[in-house]
């Protein structure tokens, strides 16, 4: 008795430290580890049955018929342990290879048919006895129908293998490796017993079996942020994976804590891991089935999978009421929380690997205050971005972006004084792109410094031409990140130099925002240009709120009204009186006015009576190709 039961008790409980280990571990993946945890439980009773029908036929006889009934209860119920243990398992690699509940019902019932009969077939076997029987010397028969049993076993085992051979792709090497040892040990264990039936290994088997896929599918150490408890970005990417492999949809939700590293820091480093725990604890208690992961600091992604549009809402209800008031409480103190959250239906609106990554690392605008939702639609607009950002920079790289010069006219003389430099994006795939959208972009980057540069060295080689004796300068624009860099005087120079153009054909745009700023970085630059012998406009005067004095620090060549300064001038009498206070003031400061955004005839009358100097606008010419700038000032 001892040597028949021996393997069962080790089973038994090498199995009982597996499922409540497996129970421990809560976060993520519940639905599967609740199948496995559903599969170490069903062998825990089996082998508890097995020893006790063991103890039945050993010390029971005394009891007669009572012992016989109770031969038959554990027998029952070790086969219907049995009869569901194949399916239970097969669903497993279901859950692995991330196809659970992704295919149409009809799959599922079709799948579950073995496992129903079965059931039907052991629960009345009292009845008919065609699965097992026990007589009453306690000799134990198996009935015809027991095959029933193998053959169902055997379609599970073999649709098993076929799920995951044919989903290896969404799996990563250990999870496969886990899934094709725990097969293997036991088969090999089951074969064992078969061939010699006195040695009871078959359960050990599939307990070493649990215990392969415990260690290799769910403990993967490698997949778990060790801070949060959460699944880390490796997990996020294989996950995104198995989805599309299996083609299951899902409702992807990200929450970005804003502030987290600023308020956190305030707590120590112990403080932010319980907090980080305590979010993921959070998220998990909102729905059961939610996949939770800490991919980039401060940013959990949750993932619902193949759940109906309700439980989203909820869903996004439940993050509502939680952040949306922008405070949060933890451990009795009170945390002011900034909350992005942005929702998103894969594959319905992100489809590709790309823009699921840029939903992940998708930061708001930081408008919204505290709280804010998003949907994928914001995502369209980063799409958007990144293309402009890709084709300018490859224009910039084969040098194919265009730049424009629109004529500054002198109101004396009717004559050209000047052009603006401007530029133009023309893309095979996006077509013509603007400053105004392509230069937001590049600021803020080195694209807009190897921009600038570029744009310099094109009007060098304009200004090379003898046609160009006819104007004084050549007006470009200065972005406040190109004053940054403190090689810029040395790198223009450079420039200018190797088209012996001198600084006094170059006359830079700068903006309000630079010039009534006196941080050293920018004031330090505008010296060094000044001192190299570069002029200064300041452009888009009339927009900003700046303080005048500070703004007038600087000695400019030229002020440049702004453009809705002029129009709203028409209809407001308040933008009139201050247009035309304006002008007098800069009058008196040394400087020439440049209207931009002439358009009219009556805007251009309006102005001339005003007293500005030179004008910019459509009405004399809309920004030119260089040839035809040459040609415009050559007639
Ligand atoms: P900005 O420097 O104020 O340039 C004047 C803008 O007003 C140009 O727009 C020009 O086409 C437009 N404009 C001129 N006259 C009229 C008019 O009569 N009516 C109307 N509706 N518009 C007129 P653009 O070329 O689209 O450039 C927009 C802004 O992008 C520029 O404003 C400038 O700030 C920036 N930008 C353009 N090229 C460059 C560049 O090479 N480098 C930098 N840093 N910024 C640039
Ligand atoms: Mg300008
Ligand atoms: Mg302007």
């Amino acid at each position: 008795m001892i040597t028949k039961t021996a393997f069962d008790f080790c089973a038994f409980f090498v199995l009982a430290v597996c499922f409540f280990t497996g129970c421990r571990w809560k976060r993520e993946y519940v639905f599967q580890r609740k199948v496995l945890l559903g599969f170490i439980g069903l062998n825990m009773i089996l082998a508890l049955m097995s020893i006790l029908n063991q103890c039945i036929l050993y010390y029971g006889w005394k009891y007669g018929d009572d012992a016989l009934i109770l031969l038959e209860v554990t027998k029952t119920i070790a086969y219907i342990c049995n009869a569901w243990m194949p399916a239970v398992f097969s669903s497993y690699i279901l859950c692995v290879a991330g196809i659970a509940r992704a295919r149409k019902k009809l799959f599922y019932y079709i799948f579950y048919l073995p496992y129903i009969v079965c059931t039907i077939l052991v629960l009345t076997n009292p009845w008919h006895h065609k699965i097992f029987h026990y007589v009453v010397n306690r000799d134990y028969y198996r009935g015809p129908l027991a095959s029933v049993l193998f053959f169902s076993a055997l379609f599970y085992v073999i649709t098993g293998v076929y799920f995951l051979v044919r989903y290896q792709k969404a799996m990563e090497r250990q999870r496969m490796f886990g899934m094709a040892s725990a097969i293997m040990i036991a088969v090999v264990f089951a074969t064992i017993q078969y061939r010699c039936s006195y040695i009871r290994v078959e359960l050990m088997g599939v307990t070493l079996a649990c215990l392969a896929m415990l260690l290799n599918v769910e403990f993967n150490m490698n997949d778990i942020d060790t801070r949060s408890g959460c699944f880390n970005r490796r997990a996020f990417q294989a996950m995104v994976r198995r989805n599309a492999i299996a083609k299951s949809h899902y409702f992807m939700v990200s929450v970005r804590f804003t502030n987290i590293s600023n308020d956190l820091r305030q707590c120590d480093e112990d403080t932010e891991t319980r907090m980080l725990q305590y979010l993921g604890g959070y998220f998990q208690k909102l729905n059961s089935s939610l996949q939770i992961y800490y991919c980039n600091h401060g940013t959990f992604i949750l993932v619902l999978v193949n759940k109906e549009e309700r439980y989203h809402e909820r869903l996004i209800k439940d993050l509502v009421d939680m952040f949306g008031n922008g405070e949060f409480e933890f451990e009795n103190l009170k945390l002011p929380m900034a909350v992005e959250i942005c929702q998103a239906h894969v594959p319905e609106e992100l489809s590709y690997m790309y823009e699921i990554n840029e939903f992940v690392d998708f930061k708001g605008d930081g408008e919204g205050g505290q709280f804010q939702l998003y949907d994928a639609a914001v995502l369209e607009n980063i799409r958007r971005e990144n293309a402009v950002r890709t084709a300018l920079q490859s224009a910039i790289s084969e040098r194919r972006l265009d730049v424009v010069i629109q004529p500054i006219v002198d109101l004396k003389t009717g004559k050209i004084i000047a052009g603006e430099a401007l530029t133009r994006l023309r893309d095979p795939a996006l077509g013509m792109v603007y400053p105004g959208e392509f230069i937001p972009i590049a600021e803020g980057s080195n694209l807009i410094v190897e921009l600038g540069e570029y744009v310099l060295e094109e009007v060098c080689k304009l200004l090379q031409n003898h046609a160009m004796d006819a104007v004084e300068y050549v007006e470009i624009n200065l972005a406040p990140y190109q004053i940054l860099q403190s090689d810029l005087t040395a790198r223009f120079m450079e420039i200018m130099n190797r088209y012996g153009v001198g600084p006094e054909r170059i006359n830079l745009e700068i903006t309000e925002m630079v010039a009534s700023d006196d941080r050293k970085n920018y004031s330090k630059t505008l010296r060094e240009l000044r001192k190299a012998g570069f002029t200064f406009s300041l452009d888009d005067f009339g927009t900003g709120y700046s303080n005048l004095a500070r703004l007038f620090h600087h000695k400019f060549r030229n002020i440049k009204i702004d453009k809705s300064l002029l129009w709203d001038s028409s209809e407001n009498e308040i933008a009139r009186d201050f247009l035309e206070g304006m002008i007098q003031t800069i009058h008196h400061m040394d400087a020439l006015i440049i209207q931009e955004g002439v358009e009219t005839r009556e805007q251009l009358e309006y102005v001339k009576a005003q007293g500005v100097d030179y004008v910019q606008g459509y009405i004399f010419s809309k920004p030119m190709e260089i040839q035809d700038f040459i040609d415009y000032i050559t007639e």
